[in-house]
């Protein structure tokens, strides 16, 4: 009997995940891959029942080295990293934690509220979503994606291998380039 109390209060808690995350519009893939004792279309009924009727997004998942289109993108991502790595008590690189994700995602939707594109997200402020938001978590525990410390400004910077952007911190050459130009233009 015990046991049987036990699963059914674990199914809740899963429901209870669930719901968290597909009120915040997760890809329904993602939800199915974390929590696999509830079927796909139960998570899309879920989806739609939260959404009023909306069915989820379908198509491609975004792919870490496309989220930073430009090289501001990735002083968000650092900014969105950072917040993810001190919500959470456990090793990032090694396991996602996923109420850490929850926490730096709403801090940085009050951050920036009106930079958030949900539907169309081609503007510098990344993560854009959610799913982007838990790419970049999951990047960061299979290595696709770490933090670092920099020495020089002495921020945390993302580096994301296989992205256009070389994997420096991005504040000091931003910082750079804004000085090369202030020179260039007293010349
Ligand atoms: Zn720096």
């Amino acid at each position: 009997m015990i046991i049987k109390d036990l699963s059914y209060e674990a199914q809740l808690q899963d429901y209870y995940l669930a719901y968290e995350l597909i009120k915040r519009k997760l890809r329904t893939s993602y939800v199915s891959q974390l929590l696999n004792n509830i079927s796909l279309p139960e998570i899309r009924d879920i989806h739609r029942a939260i959404h009023h009727g909306d069915s989820p997004k379908s198509g491609l998942l975004p792919a870490i080295d496309a989220i930073p289109q430009t090289r501001e993108s990735l002083l968000y991502l650092s900014l969105f990293a950072s917040l993810y790595r001190s919500a959470s008590q456990i090793d990032i690189r090694t396991k996602m934690d996923v109420p850490a994700i929850i926490f730096a995602w709403d801090f940085f939707c009050d951050t920036f509220p009106n930079q958030i594109r949900e539907r169309r997200p081609y503007g510098k402020v990344r993560p854009a979503n959610f799913s982007e938001a838990w790419v970049i978590a999951q990047a960061l525990t299979i290595g696709l994606a770490a933090l670092h410390y920099c020495e020089s400004c002495h921020g945390e910077y993302i580096i994301i291998y296989n992205s256009k952007f070389p994997p420096t911190c991005q504040i000091c050459v931003m910082d750079k380039l804004r000085k090369t130009q202030s020179t260039q233009r007293v010349i």
